[in-house]
């Protein structure tokens, strides 16, 4: 009939062969390096160029607000720190929320103090507080932030 297609037959496979097949994929990985790391008790390579968890000198922080102005998320607010720093007259201090940062280092590169920077830690997982690291969390080293 004009306009209706053959309909092709499914080839017909020798059913030994994928069987075959599968058992050659499975003993060529039998003795490969697993790729999987038994993750938390075993600690993941971490790529040079990995970046997340955002880290704040309170020292070199002018309070300048250019890392809150330019995150184009609005993770950064400034807060009120009462703590004596000469080159921080008004007393502000970023704190970042990371539960919309994107880790776009847009307040690292922006920063005139590099007092922001973005760090190689990524265990930022909080079971009571919110994500916003306050500015004196963003000082410490992560194992020391209550979560
Ligand atoms: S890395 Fe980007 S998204 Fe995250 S706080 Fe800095 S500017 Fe905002
Ligand atoms: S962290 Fe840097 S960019 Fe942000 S307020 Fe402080 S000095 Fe300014």
């Amino acid at each position: 009939m004009i306009g209706v297609k053959e309909v092709e037959e499914p080839k017909k496979q020798v059913p030994l062969v994928g069987t075959l097949k599968a058992m050659i994929t499975v003993g060529k990985h039998l003795f490969q390096k697993p790729v999987t790391v038994q993750y938390p008790e075993e600690r993941p390579r971490i790529p040079d160029r990995f970046r997340f968890r955002i880290s704040l000198s309170l020292d070199d922080c002018v309070g300048c607000t250019l890392c809150e102005q330019v995150c184009p998320n609005l993770s950064i607010h400034m807060n009120k720190v009462e703590r004596e720093n000469q080159r921080n007259k008004r007393k502000i201090y970023p704190d970042v929320n990371f539960g919309t940062c994107t880790v776009c280092r847009n307040c690292e590169e922006i920063c005139p103090t590099d007092a922001i920077y973005l760090t190689h830690e990524f265990e930022t997982a909080r079971t009571r507080n919110s994500f916003t690291y306050s500015p004196e969390e963003l000082s410490m080293p992560e194992e020391e932030v209550i979560k």
